[in-house]
């Protein structure tokens, strides 16, 4: 299983993160009902001048951003924001108060905030130890593919072959499980826990309706706030759980896998969202759950079975992985010099 990993010189992940942080994505027609629940908003003209947005378009459908580093493009009335080309799902809609497009605060500092500025918010961190988290195993198989493929292998493999790549970084890395065996959700934080871990990434593969393709990312939803999956009037989980400790670096970690994730493969955009994944709530450190690509699917099942596409998804979670740990250690060791 170990092979094709080894062509990877280090440093190469680095530089294809460069070149492929420009590229951008077809929106996905996903809509949402608007709505704000935290009490205080921020307006997009506020926003815009604290981030260093030079530059604001209006245009029917959308409020976009353009500044030296970053872009961002707003849905109106809606949660759907694009940063660099990546869909993050806010956890308010932007609405219009007093004739001004305005955010929740909450969205403004623990859902942009951390993709911003992550070396003002990480000095806390630690960068060496990353526990990786193949989804299933055993008796439990996960999703299913069209051909009968088991989510468990194919995350077993991609999962194997991200922490080749990450050791040869010179990264500590430890794996929730080696091979295919039973393991309870609440044993793989608990391993982290024990390794302590400063990075925990759980990977998954997908399964829904015959139509369903794309790859989304998780982080740890917020107390008091419903998972993006969540329907508009149902109950509002007010739970804060471990994980919670880990708000913004949770957002920085996931968007900077999810990004890679997305502009280094050719898969749909279903963005980075929120949920209470048993794994996510009981993280003893920043954690991200990945959904690679949906195995139901015929065509991305059928891609799911190449080692090639896997070794591609593994060099971008992988990527992502060693973006987030190395703001991190920018942020630790030479917090005055970087930007
Ligand atoms: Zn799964």
């Amino acid at each position: 299983m170990h092979l094709s990993f080894r062509f990877f010189p280090a440093g190469l992940l680095l530089v294809l993160a460069f070149f492929l942080v420009g590229s951008a994505r077809p929106p996905h027609g996903e809509t949402t009902p608007p709505s704000i629940q935290s009490p205080k908003r921020v307006t997009i003209k506020a926003f815009a001048r604290t981030y260093g947005f030079t530059d604001i378009k209006v245009s029917d459908e959308q409020v976009r951003l353009k500044g030296r580093v970053h872009e961002i493009v707003f849905s109106k009335h809606s949660r759907r924001a694009e940063l660099n080309g990546t869909v993050v799902w806010l956890n308010d809609a932007m609405v219009v108060e007093d004739r001004q497009w305005v955010l929740s605060q909450t969205d403004v500092q623990l859902t942009l905030k951390p993709l911003l500025v992550p070396t003002e918010l990480l000095k806390e961190q630690g960068y060496q130890v990353v526990v990786l988290d193949a989804g299933h195993g055993g008796e439990d198989g996960g999703a299913v593919s069209p051909t009968g493929l088991l989510e468990k292998q194919v995350v077993l493999d991609i999962t194997h072959r991200v922490r080749a790549l990450l050791m040869a970084e010179g990264y500590t890395v430890y794996v929730t499980r080696h091979d295919d065996r039973f393991l309870e959700l609440a044993e793989r934080p608990r391993r982290a826990e024990k390794w302590n871990a400063n990075v925990f990434v759980s990977i998954h593969a997908n399964s829904g309706g015959a139509s369903a393709m794309g790859t989304e990312s998780f982080a740890l939803a917020l107390p008091g706030y419903r998972s993006t999956n969540q329907a508009a009037g149902s109950l509002i989980p007010k739970d804060s759980y471990p994980g919670n400790a880990f708000n913004q670096a949770n957002m920085s970690l996931t968007y900077a896998i999810h990004h890679a994730l997305v502009h280094q493969n050719q898969l749909t955009d279903r963005g980075l969202r929120r949920a209470r994944f048993a794994v996510l709530k009981n993280a003893p450190c920043p954690a991200a759950l990945v959904e690679v690509g949906f195995l139901s699917h015929a065509q991305e099942g059928a891609k799911l079975a190449k080692a090639e596409t896997r070794a591609a998804l593994a060099l971008s979670i992988a990527t992502g992985i060693d973006n987030y740990l190395r703001t991190v250690k920018k942020a630790v060791i030479s917090p005055d010099t970087v930007e």
